[in-house]
């Protein structure tokens, strides 16, 4: 006999059902005023944070709850059915914030920033991508030179569209620098610092309540113990990283789908044309009927590859494909979404208009949609460049 299970066990459907209930009093009601006025609502985050979802996969011995990776992308997945800014925001400070200093942090590093993190009382950033530097990461010019007289690290260069790195809860940002010949190393520098600036916000297409900011870092010194893991292991922490963070997003990705299928069906159910609801023309019920097929399949991609995370095997195949599939549908179903909404789904007011203009970065941040391909193409042995 095969042993399948597809049941959440009780106790994340309970938690799935607190964290609805968050989401749908505290966060669904502010949303659109949020994306209208690009307000990031720190009391809200730190609300997310007193609920426990930062620390969440992270042990008792840090403060966080010891939860599997299934129970993270519960979390993401109900908070991004009713606002992708604050499932980002979420994702970004857990995977990208916190998880570095879990994965490479010295005790006294995991003490400093990691503890207030899981406690969501600040955020971390994590500053990878740079101008001439986004997919092609390992091609990152911003430079660290140890002055070892004054026992600090020098930091020159500037990082882009980096999430969660101006926010008046903003801890630190972890970077990438060289900090040799083609070696490239994580450094931390705390908010503050001399020499690190933060551009103003930039304007975007969506997720309008998360913050997103051009770094600049100017003979910016940093202590020399700010080295973040092993010096030259930069590299293969991010690629760590990447591969948890993939599966967040593709969690966050089946959230906004799920919640563009349950809008769908409800605007196809009650909106009248020619005389009774529109949901009649097999045109609108089936795109529902599709999207019904898309969010399961994409969901069903995600949990396996949790699944294979909380058993410590390997996630790089299994990631990108949650990632690659989950974030396409959501794009898909937020068009469907809005042309099943008509002229309404145009207008702000009606929730799938946000939907659609926060859906497309999904396809891009944490490896474009391309990315996701190559490695998948790499990993059936294509000689694929
Ligand atoms: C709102 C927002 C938030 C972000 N947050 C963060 C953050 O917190 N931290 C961080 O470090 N970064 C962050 N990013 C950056 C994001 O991860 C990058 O934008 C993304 O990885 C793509 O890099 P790029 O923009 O330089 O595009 P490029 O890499 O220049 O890609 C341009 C196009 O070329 C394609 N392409 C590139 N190389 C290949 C290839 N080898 N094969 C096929 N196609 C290819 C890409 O798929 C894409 O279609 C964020 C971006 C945005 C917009």
């Amino acid at each position: 006999m095969v042993a399948v299970e597809f049941d959440l066990d009780p106790e994340q459907e309970q938690f799935r059902a607190v964290v609805r209930e968050f989401a749908e009093g505290e966060i669904a009601p502010h949303a659109e005023a949020w994306d209208r006025d690009h307000t990031f609502p720190v009391d809200t985050v730190l609300a997310m944070g007193r609920l426990g979802l930062f620390g969440l996969v992270f042990p008792a011995e840090y403060g966080g709850a010891g939860a599997d990776f299934a129970t993270y992308c519960v979390a993401l997945e109900e908070i991004a059915r009713v606002d992708s800014s604050m499932a980002i925001t979420l994702e970004a400070g857990v995977s990208l914030g916190a998880a570095p200093f879990f994965y490479s942090g010295t005790e006294a590093q995991k003490q400093e920033y990691l503890v207030p993190m899981v406690a969501g009382e600040v955020l971390g950033a994590f500053g990878l991508t740079e101008a001439e530097a986004g997919s092609d990461a390992g091609n990152t010019r911003t430079r660290a030179e140890l002055d070892a007289s004054a026992g600090e690290w020098v930091i020159d260069g500037q990082k882009t569209f980096i999430t969660n790195s101006g926010t008046p809860i903003t801890r630190c940002v972890t970077i990438t620098a060289r900090t040799g010949p083609g070696e490239i190393s994580n450094l931390v520098v705390d908010s503050g610092t001399l020499g690190w600036t933060v551009m103003p916000p930039y304007r975007k297409m969506g997720w309008h309540a998360s913050d997103t900011h051009e770094l600049v870092f100017d003979a910016c010194r940093v202590p020399e113990d700010h080295l973040l893991g092993e010096r030259g292991a930069g590299f293969k922490t991010f690629l760590r990283i990447l591969d948890d963070g993939r599966i967040a997003i593709a969690a966050l990705a089946v959230g906004l789908a799920q919640a563009c299928l349950e809008q769908s069906i409800d605007y196809a159910r009650t909106r009248q044309a020619f005389g009774g609801p529109i949901g009649r023309y097999q045109s609108v019920a089936f795109k529902c009927a599709d999207m019904a097929v898309a969010v399961e399949n994409a969901r069903n991609l995600v949990y396996k590859a949790a699944w294979l995370r909380d058993r410590g095997r390997p996630i790089r195949r299994a990631a990108a494909m949650a990632k690659l599939y989950a974030t396409e549908i959501a794009v898909s179903a937020t068009r469907e979404a809005v042309q099943i909404h008509g002229g309404y789904g145009f207008i702000d007011e009606t929730p799938v208009s946000r939907y659609y203009r926060d859906a497309k970065i999904l396809e891009i941040g944490e490896g474009t949609s391309e990315i996701q391909r190559l490695v998948l193409a790499r990993d059936l042995g294509l000689p694929v460049e």
